[in-house]
């Protein structure tokens, strides 16, 4: 059975997957595991399609202190004890810069490359690149693919890809890239099944989990995200601060004596959702909280999706549909209620049995905007990507790659 195995590497946590290939490029989900508490308390849990454990094991610290030791420990798990040897590996990888507009099929060239866009996002690029080195020395045979989760977003226009910054530190990089494009993409991807009367419009999609976006969709392609050149920018997410003056920022520094790497850390991983409640950055735990300053940060993360959705609406032109996606957009009715009253005088208006119940259109028979809730699968679309340069490497590797 050929097999593709996923991966998703953050500073302290290998997320992998593994999906066989069958009949004609049919991809089915096996395994879902992960290692997390990485170079503190590392524990590898897996589970089979329906959930099924299938490990769940601690390790001492020292057998697991970096990135690339979780990714062999989860290697030998694989071959030694499930004898699967994936035909290909794809990889989640933040940042592709200007370069990337597709996946690409990895090499030390690539590697080089992706290691230029480490400081456009310090706190991913570096783990999403180990385990690709680790995989690359150990196994340079393998195929490996990079997937970006600013590629879908690369076609933006100028006016949206650019600050109002002089163009030399544009031409450096310095741009709108827009992230979470693994999930938008699948998302247009679902659209014409679901909802095939409005795939072809213009569709904002609200990716809402711990990382938060939105993204404007026309015709299955993104024309404006809400966030930029970092995954800081736009909506308030669990730990990040979302949209802020960057003259906060020099406050910060000039009058508070905060360093950079103190404001990095401030804005990365105490603010938003968690900074404003001072409770938690889980939404689950502020819809449970009775303290009225949980209550404010979940009014205001609604008020932000309805602020955003304003101007994506604008970036559009009209609305001709809504997407919630990703924890919280699929999971919690009552802030989809919420947003859906915020979104009112666009021509939203939900069906409350449909919404509570978890429909997949959630909107009312007669609301002119149809919104629908579509459970998003970075790993899915990684794997298909995976695949597709496999079969065909030429097309993607060199056709639609962009050198700025
Ligand atoms: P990420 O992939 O960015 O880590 P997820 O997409 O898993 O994040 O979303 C995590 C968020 O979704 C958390 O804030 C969590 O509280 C929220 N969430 C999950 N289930 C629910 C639920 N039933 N009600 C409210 N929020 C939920």
């Amino acid at each position: 059975m050929d097999t593709i195995l996923v991966v998703n590497a953050g500073s302290s946590s290998v997320k992998f997957q593994v999906f066989s290939v069958e009949g004609e490029g049919n991809l089915y989900r096996r395994i879902k595991g992960q290692i997390d508490g990485i170079g503190s308390r590392p524990r590898l849990r897996a589970n089979g399609p329906n959930g099924e454990p299938m490990a769940d094991r601690a390790y001492p610290i020292e057998a697991v202190a970096d990135v690339p030791a979780a990714m062999s420990v989860a290697g030998a798990w694989l071959r030694e004890e499930l004898n699967i040897n994936p035909v290909a590996v794809g990889h989640r990888v933040v940042h592709g810069g200007p370069d990337y507009a597709n996946p690409v099929l990895i090499d030390h060239g690539v590697v080089g490359r992706l290691e230029r866009y480490i400081s456009l996002a310090p706190l991913h690029q570096p783990h999403n690149l180990a385990p690709i080195k680790t995989i690359l020395n150990n196994f340079p045979a393998l195929p490996q693919v990079a997937c970006f989760d600013t590629a879908f977003h690369r076609d933006h226009n100028a006016l949206a890809d650019h600050y109002a910054i002089p163009y030399q530190l544009h031409a450096e990089g310095i741009r709108r890239y827009g992230f979470h494009g693994l999930s938008y993409e699948y998302i247009a991807k679902r659209l014409p099944q679901v909802a095939p009367d409005v795939a072809g419009g213009r569709v904002i999609v609200a990716h809402l989990g711990s990382g938060a976006s939105m993204g404007a969709i026309k015709n299955g392609k993104s024309v404006e995200s809400t966030m930029g050149f970092t995954a800081l920018d736009g909506l308030a997410m669990g730990t990040r601060v979302g949209q802020l003056d960057p003259g906060v920022v020099l406050y910060l520094i000039a009058e508070k004596g905060m360093s950079i790497s103190k404001v990095q850390d401030f804005l990365y991983r105490d603010c938003g959702l968690k900074g404003l409640s001072g409770v938690s950055n889980d939404m689950r735990e502020l819809e449970s909280s009775e303290d009225p300053r949980a209550a404010f940060a979940i009014e205001y993360f609604v008020y932000r999706v309805g602020l955003h959705a304003g101007m994506l609406a604008a970036a559009l032109q009209g609305l001709d549909a809504f997407v919630f996606t990703a924890g919280i957009g699929e999971n919690s009715a009552s802030i989809r209620a919420r947003i859906g009253e915020r979104l009112a005088w666009l021509g939203v208006v939900l069906d409350p049995g449909e919404n509570a119940g978890h429909a997949s259109r959630i909107s009312r028979f007669d609301s002119r905007v149809p919104v629908y809730v579509i459970p998003t699968d970075e790993e899915l679309m990684i794997a298909q990507h995976t695949l597709s340069l496999l079969v065909n490497p030429k097309t993607h590797d060199q056709k639609h790659e962009r050198v700025s």
